[in-house]
């Protein structure tokens, strides 16, 4: 299997630390509002990666945080009159259900920073003791040029980066020993959330999270580290120097980066504001079509967003579903004897597919490809499938399809679709726990018709529904 490594700009063959596991840690979103489709592209990504080396046999260990405390999520909590903590638990919450509409994983362990923040104050002591960060009136700054490999990751000159680091010290940073020096605690402001340390009562910086977080779950060492391609520097560049400095080892082994999704062919962010939420999308959509549109290009390749792209995803995700939908049908009524030999080998031919899937997944998880060869299974199964097929036949070829579109995590069994009067009965059930103050179980009734593409509006005329 073959990952492409931003540490060394070459695809490499994957060898793990330690045989049959994997141990990969992912950067998580900030927490202060909901997910756009741009933060969903590594979530979709990553989690793809994951299902394949788990189709490959391999054991995954998989960590992805929340990053909990920032200025954006405090900004926020300001300007809603409410704590930063019950602004970063509803987005943890509403990120979870995005992210289980889009069949996400859970990770093995979904840290949150600020429950580790002892482990942070004690690897930055670590990084002092070793000399390489250091204190001033509270806030401690690591010591960039004293970490000998510090721009490897993002092939930068440390020269380079020093002319564009002097026009960016901030005022209350020009204490620093060196403008290239980041920090890594920060004492609080007024009315921020701050917690104990040596230096100050404060709080760490956001890239000493991931060091730590990563260290705590998966050990010194870790297979594979991966984000967006926005993360590369200065956060994982400033990662390797914090982890590698503080434990003495290399860090990860291979550095996987996603590349944009764009709009009009620029990046998709909160601070343009040309974005879409996942929810948004959800409401047109059946996000599995989100899913697929994310697969339907290589990681690596800008991806542009598009009524087109999505529509002829659907479109995509249709055929691979009718013939799900197919198979099932015609296996209600098969014969129920052994497969013939004609079918014997024509099971032995749907290998050349899954086959071409796997090779298309070895060369750095080129999905596109990939995709390719479950359009082509799903012509033969088209071909190959009729009235006269056994049910063992059937089967075989559906657990053929099933076996690919799951490391895609792709569901090809269309939800059950629900009727209009089940529908009224779970509104009607709706108003009544909010009549007697039951707004969790309101708010799951809600939730619940959602995921089934129901759309509620509450209008002065009483509850509205439509069909996504
Ligand atoms: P943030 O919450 O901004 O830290 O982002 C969380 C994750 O989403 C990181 O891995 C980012 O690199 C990634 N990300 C943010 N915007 C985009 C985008 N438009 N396309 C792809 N990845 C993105
Ligand atoms: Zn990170």
């Amino acid at each position: 299997m073959k990952i492409y490594n931003t540490l060394t700009k070459r695809k490499e063959e994957f060898v793990p630390l330690e045989e049959g596991k994997v141990k990969m840690y992912v950067c998580g979103p900030t927490v202060y509002n909901f997910i756009h489709i741009g933060n969903a592209r590594p979530m979709i990504v990553f989690d793809t990666v994951r299902r394949y080396f788990e189709y490959k046999g391999y054991e995954v260990n998989y960590v992805s945080n929340f990053t909990d405390v920032d200025d954006k999520i405090i900004k926020k909590a300001i300007e809603e009159g409410v704590a930063a903590e019950e602004i970063s638990s509803r987005y943890i919450a509403e990120c979870k259900k995005d992210m289980e509409g889009m069949n996400i994983k859970p990770a093995t362990k979904h840290p949150l920073a600020t429950d580790e923040i002892c482990g942070m104050v004690d690897m930055i002591q670590t990084l002092i003791d070793k000399g390489y960060a250091y204190e001033k009136n509270g806030t401690v700054y690591y010591r960039t040029r004293k970490f000998e490999g510090y721009g490897k990751l993002s092939h930068k000159n440390l020269d380079d980066l020093q002319g564009g680091g002097r026009t960016l010290l901030v005022t209350g940073e020009d204490e620093k020993e060196d403008s290239l020096d980041f920090v890594l605690w920060k004492p609080k402001k007024e009315g921020e959330p701050a917690w104990k340390s040596p230096w100050s009562e404060g709080r760490p910086g956001w890239h000493i999270e991931c060091s730590e977080m990563s260290k705590k779950y998966l050990g010194e060492q870790i297979d594979i580290h991966a984000g967006g391609e926005d993360l590369i520097f200065p956060h994982h560049e400033n990662e390797i120097a914090q982890s590698e400095a503080a434990n003495g080892k290399e860090f990860a082994k291979y550095w996987m980066h996603n590349a944009f999704l764009n709009i009009d062919n620029r990046k998709m962010s909160k601070s343009l504001g040309n974005f879409f939420t996942v929810r948004e999308i959800g409401e047109k959509y059946d996000l599995q079509v989100l899913r697929f549109f994310m697969l339907s290009a290589h990681y690596r390749s800008p991806l542009n967003f598009s009524a087109e792209l999505m529509e002829s995803s659907k479109n995509g995700l249709d055929r691979i579903r009718k013939a799900a939908g197919n198979l099932k049908f015609l296996m209600e009524s098969a014969r129920t004897d052994e497969m013939t030999d004609g079918e014997k080998k024509k099971i032995a031919g749907t290998d050349v597919f899954a086959a071409d899937f796997e090779r298309a997944m070895d060369d750095d998880f080129n999905t596109a490809d990939a995709i390719a060869a479950v359009f082509e299974l799903v012509k033969y199964i088209n071909t190959t499938a009729d009235g006269n097929s056994s049910k063992e036949y059937l089967a075989g070829l559906e657990k053929r399809l099933v076996s690919l579109t799951d490391v895609l995590g792709i569901i090809v069994e269309k939800e059950e679709e629900i009727l209009d009067a089940d529908i009224e009965a779970l509104i009607e059930e709706r108003q009544q726990a909010r009549k007697a103050k039951e707004f969790a179980r309101a708010d799951q009734i809600r939730d619940e018709l959602l995921k089934k593409g129901i759309i509620l509006e509450d209008t002065r005329e009483g509850v509205k529904w439509r069909r996504a």
